[in-house]
């Protein structure tokens, strides 16, 4: 199948029996998923419930075992399809920021541009400067990672996914690394993408962020998806009782 042919009706991301084994380990358990452009789709369930591994086999960083993933109505698991074609279309973002430390901010920000999508190194850095500018680092463009916060770091990695252009961005505990005092700046610039609209795909252990900013809230434990829905109300009244044991624990 052709990537050109993009259809802009088809879901973001659409899930089906998804399947995924380490040796004898099923880590996935047939994952349905459906994720609609615009969506803010957060991710809670306890440590190896599988939720790395979900989000790692959406832009094919780890193969399906089986089963079916389409991103924008094209499945990537066809051997036919353009995998690096269909993954500029998806930001992914790490709980290690995986900056490269030898390059400053604004060349971390221009690499990828310049060899995936060919831009130029003006228009490359043009469209740098302006990601900088929106997780609020304008100054920080010659600086390099290793004399920025974590929290500093955390939103250049987010700016230099958003310089690809991406349909949808993928966060795999954003803030799990940080200091507790420098969270909040990297869910502030992610709330502003919500709210601009950018289709969320959220693995996190924070539940204000699940409230406030997610559109739905799904848990995970044992490689299968609980239970899901509104935020407020799974949090305030969750019907499954792994759901509940797990709520209590993090609460
Ligand atoms: P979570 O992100 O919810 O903590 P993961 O998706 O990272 O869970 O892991 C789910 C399970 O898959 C765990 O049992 C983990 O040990 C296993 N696993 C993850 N990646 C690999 C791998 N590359 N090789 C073998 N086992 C893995
Ligand atoms: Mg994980």
């Amino acid at each position: 199948m052709s990537t050109d042919l993009i259809d802009i009706h088809a879901p973001a991301i659409e899930v089906r029996g998804l399947v995924k084994t380490f040796g004898d380990n099923e880590v996935l358990k047939s994952i349905d998923l459906t994720v609609t452009a615009g969506e803010v789709v957060c991710v809670i369930g306890p440590s190896g419930s599988g939720k790395s591994t979900l989000l790692r086999s959406i832009n094919l960083l780890e193969a399906p075992t089986g089963g079916e993933i389409l991103v924008e109505g094209i499945d990537i698991t066809d051997e036919d399809t353009d995998i690096d074609r269909v993954r500029t279309r998806i930001g992914m973002v790490f709980q290690s920021f995986n900056l490269f430390p030898h390059l400053n901010v604004l060349d971390n920000l221009t690499l990828a541009q310049r060899r995936v999508l060919k831009r130029s190194k003006v228009e490359s850095e043009k469209v740098a400067h302006a990601m900088l500018d929106r997780v609020g680092l304008r100054e920080k463009a010659a600086a390099f990672p290793g004399h920025l916060s974590g929290g500093q770091q955390q939103r250049v990695a987010i700016a230099r996914a958003l310089c690809m252009n991406p349909d949808m961005m993928l966060f795999d505990e954003p803030t799990s690394a940080l200091d507790p005092e420098l969270v909040g700046e990297v869910l502030q610039v992610m709330r502003s993408l919500a709210d601009e609209g950018m289709t969320m795909l959220v693995v996190t252990h924070e539940m204000g962020f699940a409230r406030e900013v997610g559109s739905r809230l799904i848990f995970m434990d044992g490689g299968v998806i609980v239970e899901q829905g509104n935020p407020r109300e799974v949090l305030a009244n969750p019907q499954h009782p792994r759901t509940q044991d797990f709520l209590s624990r993090v609460l």
